[in-house]
C-alpha cells in the first residue's frame, strides 16, 4: 500500500514512520515490471524525455531493462536529457572536513568510534581559516563542510564554522556558498545553522532498507533510522527548503535504493511542494576499519547505469558526483546529467594546507578515486567542451529550486546559468589558471557567445566579461 501524504494535513509528528519506506511495497514493484518489453522501456524513456518526472512503477521498467540494447537505449536517453535541458555547464565544488570526532559506529567508515587508529582532529579557527585560504587560492566558490557526530560538534559549533568560512577573503577569492553535510539535528539546531546562512544541508539515508541499515550501524544515535529519515522533514520545519539527499551504494541492492530514493523525493513533493535540491550516490570505498561485506557490490557497469535511470527518473534534481569515483566514470556519467562534481578534492584533515599528496587512510574518511587537482579537472572538463562553472547566484538571489526553475522555466539556463557559468569561468581564468587553460577557457567562452543570437543580451553579457577581465568580480545575472 502506498503511502500518500496531504500537504495541509501533514504535520511531523504525524508522520507514519514505519511506513515511509515499505520494503515489501518496492519490492512488489520491482518483481511487477521484470522483463519489460523494449516497447514498455522506449514508452518511458519517451516520457522522461517528455519532461515528467517518473514514477516507481516507471522507474522499475528501466531498472529491469537488462538487455545491452535496452541499457544503450537508456543511457542515450540520458544523454539526450542533458543536451535539451541542462546545456553544457557543471558545476564544481570542494569538500572540507571540518572535524573526524564521531559517536557512531557506522562498519565503513574510517571515523566510526571503534577505529582507534584513526587521528582525531577538530580543526580550529585558525586552521579552518588555512584550508578555506588554500581553497580561495585554487580558485574554489562553493564549499560543502563534513562533520563527523559528537556532541561538541552542535548546531553552534556548526553555525560558528560556517561564518568563519564565509568570513575567509584571500586576494579576489572568497566562499560564496557553504553547504553542509552534517549529523541530524532536532528543528531548534536546524534553525541556527539556518541563520549562519548555510546552502544545502545534505544527509544520506545510507540505505533505504531497515534491516541492511541496522546491520552497518552498530552504535550510537544513527542507529536510529527514523532519527535519519525524518532529518531533512526537520530541516524544512526549520526553513531550511534546500535539502540534499543519498544513498551509500554497496550496503544494499542497488535497485531498491533507486526505488527508495525516488520513494524519498515523491514523499518531500507530496508534503512541500518542492523535491530535494540534489540526489547523490556514493560507492562504498575502502576506509580504515572498514567491515562491510562486499555481497552487494555496485558494479562500474551497474553504476553507470543507475546514473542514467536516475537522472531520467528525476528530471529536475541536481546529481551529485564526488571524487570518490575515478576519473573514467565521472568523464562517462557527467554525459548522463551529472551537475555538480567536486574537483582538487582532499578529504585528509588538514589536507588542503599541509599540500600532502599521499593518502594516509588513518588520517581520513575513506580512499578517493581522483586525485586530480582542481585546473586538471578544468582542463579536463573544457577538453571535452564542458563550461565549468562557480556559480552561486541563484542561491545569493533568493531564487531557491534553482534546478527545477533550470527545468522547467523555458531559457533559464540560456539566460541565467551559461552565463553565469562564463562570469564565474573568467574569474577562474583571470585569477587562477596556467597561461594554457586560460587560452582554452577564453575559446571555448567566445564558441558559447556565439550562441546567443539576441543581439543586446549577447552585448550585455560581452560587456559583464569584459568587466571581470578589467578587475572587476562577483557579477552575475
Ligand atoms: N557524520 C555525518 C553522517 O554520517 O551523516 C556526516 C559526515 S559523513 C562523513 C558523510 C558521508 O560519507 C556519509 O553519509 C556516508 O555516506 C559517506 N561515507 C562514509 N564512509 C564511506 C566510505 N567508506 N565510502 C564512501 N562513502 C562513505
Ligand atoms: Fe561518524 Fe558519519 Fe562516519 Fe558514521 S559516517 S562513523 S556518523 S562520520
Amino acid at each position: 500500500m502506498s503511502v500518500i501524504y496531504h500537504p495541509q494535513k501533514y504535520k511531523l509528528e504525524d508522520l507514519p514512520m514505519q511506513n515511509f519506506i515499505d520494503s515489501e511495497e518496492i519490492w512488489e514493484i520491482l518483481k511487477r515490471n521484470e522483463n519489460p518489453s523494449p516497447e514498455r522501456v522506449r514508452e518511458v524513456i519517451a516520457r522522461s524525455l517528455d519532461k515528467h518526472r517518473l514514477s516507481l512503477e516507471e522507474t522499475a521498467v528501466l531498472i529491469n531493462a537488462n538487455t545491452l540494447d535496452l541499457i544503450e537505449e537508456i543511457k542515450n536517453g540520458a544523454r539526450e536529457l542533458k543536451e535539451r535541458v541542462y546545456g553544457k555547464r557543471i558545476v564544481l565544488f570542494a569538500p572540507l572536513y571540518i572535524g573526524n570526532l564521531c559517536v557512531n559506529n557506522c562498519a565503513y567508515c574510517g571515523f566510526r568510534t571503534d577505529n582507534k587508529k584513526q587521528k582525531r582532529i577538530t580543526l580550529s579557527s585558525e586552521e579552518i581559516k588555512a584550508e578555506v585560504e588554500m581553497l580561495e587560492d585554487s580558485g574554489h566558490k562553493r564549499l560543502i563542510l563534513v562533520y563527523g557526530e559528537h556532541p561538541k560538534y552542535d548546531a553552534e559549533f556548526i553555525a560558528e564554522t560556517v561564518r568563519n568560512v564565509y568570513s575567509v577573503k584571500k586576494g579576489n577569492g572568497e566562499i560564496r556558498r557553504v553547504n553542509i553535510n552534517a549529523a541530524p539535528m532536532d528543528i531548534e539546531g536546524f534553525k541556527v545553522v539556518k541563520d549562519a546562512g548555510i546552502g544545502t544541508y545534505q544527509v544520506f539515508q545510507e540505505t533505504y532498507d531497515r534491516n541492511a541499515y541496522l546491520k552497518v550501524h552498530l552504535g550510537g544515535k544513527k542507529r536510529d533510522y527514523d532519527w535519519r529519515i525524518t532529518a531533512l522533514d526537520r530541516a524544512q520545519e526549520a526553513g531550511i527548503d534546500d535539502v540534499g539527499i543519498g544513498a551509500l551504494l554497496g550496503l544494499y541492492d542497488w535497485r531498491f535504493e533507486v526505488l527508495g530514493l525516488l520513494r524519498h523525493v515523491n514523499h518531500f513533493e507530496a508534503v512541500y511542494n518542492v523535491g530535494p535540491h540534489t540526489i547523490s550516490f556514493p560507492r562504498l570505498k575502502q576506509a580504515s576499519g572498514f567491515d562491510v561485506k562486499p555481497e552487494f557490490e555496485v558494479s562500474d557497469e551497474e553504476f553507470t547505469r543507475l546514473v542514467a535511470i536516475l537522472r531520467l527518473a528525476v528530471p529536475y534534481t541536481g546529481l551529485i558526483l564526488t571524487a570518490r569515483e575515478p576519473a573514467h566514470i565521472r568523464d562517462e556519467v557527467l554525459q548522463f546529467g551529472v551537475s555538480q562534481i567536486d574537483g582538487g578534492t582532499n578529504i585528509e584533515m588538514k589536507g588542503y594546507s599541509s599540500r600532502k599528496d599521499q593518502q594516509d587512510l588513518d588520517h581520513e574518511q575513506f580512499t578517493i578515486g581522483d586525485n586530480r587537482t582542481l585546473n586538471e579537472v578544468m582542463e579536463e572538463l573544457l577538453g571535452h567542451g564542458y563550461l565549468p562553472s562557480f556559480c552561486t547566484a541563484c542561491y545569493r538571489l533568493k531564487r531557491t529550486g534553482e534546478h527545477f526553475m533550470e527545468f522547467s522555466v523555458p531559457g533559464f539556463i540560456k539566460r541565467f546559468c551559461q552565463p553565469n557559468a562564463m562570469l564565474t569561468m573568467a574569474e577562474y581564468l583571470e585569477d587562477y589558471a596556467p597561461a594554457e587553460t586560460r587560452e582554452k577557457g577564453y575559446k571555448l567562452i567566445a564558441e558559447n557567445l556565439k550562441e546567443y543570437k539576441d543581439d543586446q543580451f549577447r552585448e550585455k553579457l560581452i560587456d559583464r566579461l569584459e568587466r571581470v577581465k578589467k578587475g572587476e568580480r562577483d557579477l552575475y545575472f
